[in-house]
Formats: C-alpha cells, structure tokens, sequence
C-alpha cells in the first residue's frame, strides 16, 4: 500500500498534521519511536502547567485569610509532589485519549517505532519499509548538553518532575519562556531559585516594557537573574560569575535547543544551527518532504509548530496559505501571566514605522480587584493614521487566554476604533483590553 503522507513524529506538531492530513482525505500513518504528545504533552507545556497551576494554588491557599475564610495556616500550607503529579498525569493521559479519538476520527494510522528515511518516498520503521508521496518530519528538538557540570549536578528538564526530593538550592541556567517558567515554578514551591541567562535578552523577542515589568517580578520575589555566558564551577557546589560565588545543590539545564534528526539516507539541508531548512511552506531542499515544529528551527512553540503542520498538509493538497510568525502569540505562564503578539516597540523603531501606544491597567479594574489579581495591564501599538493594532502585551490573571482577543484583531488587520466599539461584558477582566483601544483613540 501508499501512503498519501507518513509523519514521523507525534508532538504538536505532528499529531495536528496528521488529524488535518486524515480530515482532508489523505491515507496517512504516523510514526513516534517513544510517545502520543511529544514533548509538549509528556513533560513540556502541559505537566509544566499543571504542576505550576498546583503551585499558583498553594500561594492563593495562603492568602485565604484576605478573601475571608477562616482554618487555613499559611505554614501548615505546602506541596504535596506525588499528588500533584498525579494530578497532571491524569490531565496528560486524558489528552492523550482525546488525540487517539481524533486520529480514529480521521482515518489516522499510528505506528509506535523509530522511523528512518530511506530516500525522498521510503520510510523505514519496526523493519518495515512504507512507500509515501510525502514525508513530514515533525521529530522535535532538546537542550544541548551542558558542558562541565558533573552529572550527578545536572538536572534534565525532561526528568525533574521525578525528582521527589529536589534539593533546596537550584540554579536554573538557560533564558526564554521555558527558563522563566521553571524559575517561578520553584521559586513558589519554596526553592532558592537563581536564573542564569546566557544572554542579556532573559526572554528574546519580548518587548522591554515586559521585559522591565519581568525583572521587577523577580526583584519583588528576591529572585537573582545573573547574565553569564559561560558556567565557571569553582568548587564543588558554587558557580562564580565576576565576584561572586553562588551555592548550588543542582542546575536545571534550559539551554539553548538543537534539532533532533531523524536517521536518514537522504541529504536534507540544514541550516547553520543545524535545523532543516524549509522555505515558506514548510517545504524541504527535497519537494516531497516538509518539515514542522522544533525541527525547522523557525519558533519552538507549541502552537506555531500545529499551524507550521497544518500549513504543509494545506500546501500538499495544493493551498498555498502564508503563515505570518509575527502574528503567533508568545505565551509566559508566570505569575501574573505574560503575553504578546505581533511588534515589539523596538522592532517598529528599528524599522521606521511610526506608532501610538495605549495602555490601561487592572488597577481599575472590578472584575480583576475582585479575584484580588489586579497587577497588570493590557498595551496596544497601533499604526498612528488609520488605528491598525501592530502590536499587543498583556500581563493580567488570565493574560495568555486573553492574548487570543488580540489574535483575531491581528488577523483581520482590526483597528484600535474596533477595539474601543467592542462591547466587553461587565465585569471581566478583557475590559481592560476595551479601555486600552479606547486609551489608544484618545491619544
Ligand atoms: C518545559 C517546557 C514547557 C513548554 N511549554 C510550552 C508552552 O506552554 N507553550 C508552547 O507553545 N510551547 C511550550 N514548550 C515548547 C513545546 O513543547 C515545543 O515547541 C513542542 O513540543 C514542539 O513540538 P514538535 O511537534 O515540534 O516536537 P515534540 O513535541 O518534541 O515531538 C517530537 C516527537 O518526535 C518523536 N521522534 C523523534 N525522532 C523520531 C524518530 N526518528 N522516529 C519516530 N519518532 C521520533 C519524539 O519521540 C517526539 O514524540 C515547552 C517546552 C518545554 C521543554
């Protein structure tokens, strides 16, 4: 038999690939040598939210007193690890069932084995070989290893949550969504948390004025960010950055990522860093073969990767659909949330464009001073002339659900005047995004 598409790969980005692929019509399989979920599932976006959401939990038990409930004991307050694993499992399993029913749904064949290309149509796996018109290779990507820290020092990303015992003083080393999110995870559950950045950027991409707001959280929080570019480990538990010596127990690698390859008998360009090079369809140096996710080096987002998926099985079937990265939300689950789309203040500069910022805070807020999270604000960079919303950062509560408002307004090149005239129901937080559109016409 021929496949129409095999996918080798099942995070994010494969798995959505392989839905829409079966969806349009398509006899495809799907290949995954360890998991349903990829990284995203097992031990990445989803088991870090949910641990984090146990960890948000236990901070709100403390203040329990303030909302007026009486028999909580802020000390007796504390995490139960095991429980709250279990919790998050239970969360992963439920949404690996739902991608099976999916799959089902859609006529998607998944074949758990390490897969092999053999050339531009040939797939190897479990000994087999399947004849394909077109390959997707979605095989993700890891933390490069960190160089001189003894093993038994090292703590994998992908490993932590089975550590039950974690030690007290934990340097997390790395920047990016991932590095920030682990820095608070720990920092809530109790830790004496330091965040290492290999760069001065602590979150890439982001606009300064979060950026700015982000290093206040971890002054507030007495957390120590320090910018090195190289870990000098001194004695046996302390890494020296210029004069100071910070003990550690363990560091939690978040380094920069690099491409995991796929065995092949084929030669596929790679670009310097060592992703598969595509062009703007996600389409390889060899025609038949696409790429999506991690592995093509463009974003290492969840969600970018399902629509890098969605957008190679579209330009198979013979849709041609532009995908704008600019337009891909960034989402930091902190405390509060963060979120952004679109331009930055300092990518508008750079390049010239005139803009008008309007911002509103949850200050003022009722919905937000209600539930006792009123820190944060909702910022829109318009275009100055006809109001157009080149950029939005949110930090609130719920800033990364609230982020996708400013999604659709992007897609649909939907001005500040839409904003303001958009009827927001009382009291809710998403005000704030009306009273920032209606900031941004008066100005
Ligand atoms: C701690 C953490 C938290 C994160 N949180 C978020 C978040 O909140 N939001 C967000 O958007 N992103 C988040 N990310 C990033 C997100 O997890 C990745 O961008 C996403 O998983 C990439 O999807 P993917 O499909 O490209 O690859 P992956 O999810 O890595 O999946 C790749 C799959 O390919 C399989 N594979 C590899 N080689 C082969 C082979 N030769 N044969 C068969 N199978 C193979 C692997 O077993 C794996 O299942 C987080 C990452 C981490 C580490």
């Amino acid at each position: 038999m021929k496949y129409d598409l095999i996918i080798i790969g099942a995070g994010p980005a494969g798995y959505v690939a392989a839905a829409r692929a079966g969806q349009v019509g398509m006899e495809v399989m799907i290949i995954d040598k360890q998991y349903i979920g990829g990284m995203c599932l097992n031990w990445g976006c989803i088991p870090t939210k949910a641990m984090l959401e146990s960890a948000k939990m236990m901070q709100r038990a403390k203040e329990a007193a303030s909302f007026g409930i009486d028999g909580i004991i802020p000390g007796n307050v504390t995490l139960n690890w095991d429980a709250a694993l279990k919790r998050a499992d239970g969360v992963v399993k439920k949404l690996v069932r739902g991608i099976e029913f999916l799959w089902k749904k859609n006529g998607v064949e998944y074949l758990q084995a390490e897969a092999v290309i053999i050339d531009e149509h040939h797939v190897e796996a479990n000994e087999q070989v399947f004849e394909t018109e077109h390959i997707l290779i979605c095989t993700g990507s890891k933390p490069m290893k960190l160089e001189g820290v003894p093993e038994e020092k090292l703590l994998e990303m992908e490993n932590l949550f089975q550590w039950h015992d974690l030690p007290q003083n934990i340097v997390v080393w790395g920047h990016g969504t991932v590095a920030v999110e682990y820095t608070q995870f720990l920092y809530l559950i109790g830790k004496n948390i330091t965040l290492i950045s290999p760069t001065v950027d602590i979150l890439p991409g982001l606009d300064s004025y979060i950026s700015d707001f982000l290093s206040k959280t971890f002054k507030r929080d007495k957390i120590p960010v320090y910018i090195s570019s190289k870990l000098e480990i001194t004695k046996e538990s302390t890494i020296k950055i210029a004069d100071k010596d910070i003990p550690f127990d363990k560091i939690l690698n978040c380094s920069y990522r690099k491409a995991i390859l796929p065995a092949m008998k084929i030669k596929l360009e790679l670009d310097e860093r060592g992703f598969i090079k595509s062009n703007d369809m996600m389409q390889t140096s060899i025609p038949s073969i696409y790429v999506a996710g991690d592995v093509s080096g463009k974003s290492f987002l969840a969600h970018t990767g399902s629509a890098q998926g969605m957008q190679a099985v579209n330009h198979m079937k013979g849709i041609h659909e532009e995908f704008d990265l600019k337009k891909s939300p960034l989402n930091i689950y902190s405390d509060p949330e963060i979120a952004q789309i679109g331009q930055t203040e300092q990518q508008l500069k750079e390049q010239g464009i005139e803009y008008k910022v309007g911002i509103y805070f949850l200050l003022a807020n009722g919905k937000a001073l209600s539930e006792g999270n009123s820190e944060g604000f909702v910022r829109i960079l318009s275009e100055p002339k006809y109001g157009e919303v080149l950029g939005v950062q949110i930090v609130a509560p719920n800033a990364t659900d609230m982020i996708s408002e400013a999604s659709i307004l992007m897609t649909v090149e939907g001005t500040v005047y839409d904003i303001a005239q958009t009827i927001h129901a009382h009291p809710t937080v998403s005000e704030v995004f009306m009273d920032a559109g209606m900031a941004s016409v008066d100005v």
